[in-house]
């Protein structure tokens, strides 16, 4: 692990400007920025000892728990989710588990009891990849570590890599179950930074690798996420994840599936879905749901939908197999949603 200078601070405006002193104005965030934000640390204390990140400069945001960046609320306008909240607390939340439950199966289904303890929400939709490449220093060809430098994935090791979203610059899986539920809720996200606060849509945070696979966010420089925002969506009580793994758990997806669903009369009146474990950032699949509206939940229409979820994927090598796979797991997600006992 390379040396750095490790910084606390109490609140989000110290936090945003201690930030600043290492990290450069002028250049979009990305794996290699000088100055790293710390709260659970699940993720980038794992990158920093493997040297696949190195920053100058660590800001421990911890102490912001005590603002609302630390808080679960629910009510008339829905559900705030602070940054800061642990997995295990959100995912434990009686209000999260019964008015969401896709949100809540999503953190349980991700991560180990002591990561869920000590992760938080903002960092893990911001965890990245678990490309091998990406992870050994040894292979110099990752154009997410290294712009310009290949990628060693394309025509190697690509079974867990993803079909949809993906480039010929860069393949590599988005890991996060959480971010697929909150894309298929419409969240918003909550931003402070040094030009003031803002708010983003959810879908418009993370960017598909194109051709700048190192820039994985929208997020500007010394910008800080404090909380997600999730409208009052009465019909999301009826709402699954589902994931498919290579062992029971303690395992990133191989396909994913976010669905909530609201059915009246015997057919699908609304639906939203999202797609994890196959693309390279989370996936909305607006054109499955387009498929679903108006439509009775049969085989027909079922495979129908899964088909169009995938009609763009674009299969390399070993990761062929997770066309099928996908479609199959949305499949079993949708008809497990549809027999909920509400
Ligand atoms: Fe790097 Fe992306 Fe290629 Fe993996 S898939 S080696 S992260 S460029």
């Amino acid at each position: 692990m390379h040396p750095f200078v490790y910084a606390r601070a109490t609140t989000a405006q110290g936090a945003i400007e201690t930030h600043h002193l290492a990290d450069s104005p002028r250049e979009a965030p990305s794996v290699r920025a000088r100055s790293q934000y710390l709260a659970g640390g699940t993720n980038l204390i794992d990158l920093m000892r493997l040297d696949v990140m190195q920053p100058e400069l660590v800001t421990d945001i911890n102490a912001l728990e005590r603002t609302p960046s630390g808080r679960i609320e629910y009510g008339a306008r829905g559900l705030w989710l602070g940054a800061l909240v642990k997995m295990s607390q959100a995912a434990d939340h009686p209000d999260v588990a019964a008015n969401y439950p896709v949100i809540a199966q999503s953190l349980n289904l991700a991560a180990s009891a002591q990561l869920r303890n000590m992760a938080s929400l903002g960092g893990n939709v911001l965890q990245r990849t678990r490309c091998t490449y990406f992870r050994d220093m040894s292979y110099a060809a990752c154009n997410k570590r290294s712009p310009g430098a290949g990628c060693a994935a394309l025509d190697g090791v690509n079974r867990k890599h993803a079909i949809l979203g993906v480039s010929d610059r860069c393949i590599a899986t988005y890991p996060g179950d959480f971010a697929q539920a909150l894309i298929a809720l419409d969240a918003v996200v909550d931003v402070a930074g040094p030009s003031g606060s803002r708010t983003i849509p959810f879908a418009q945070l993370h960017r598909r690798p194109d051709h700048t696979p190192h820039i994985e966010t929208t997020l500007q420089p010394g910008e800080l996420i404090t909380a997600f925002v999730v409208s009052p969506l009465p019909w999301a009580r009826r709402s699954k994840f589902v994931k498919v793994r290579d062992r029971e758990s303690f395992e990133f997806a191989l396909a994913a599936a976010a669905v909530a669903l609201d059915i009246a009369d015997g057919k699908v009146r609304n639906v939203r879905i999202a797609l994890g474990g196959v693309a390279t950032v989370p996936w909305r699949a607006r054109s499955a749901e387009e498929a679903l509206r108006g439509q009775p939940l049969n085989d027909d229409t079922l495979k129908a939908a899964a088909e169009t979820a995938f009609a763009e994927a674009r299969p390399r090598g070993e990761n062929a197999f997770k066309v099928a796979l996908g479609q199959q797991t949305l499949i079993r997600a949708l008809r497990e949603t549809a027999e909920m006992n509400l």
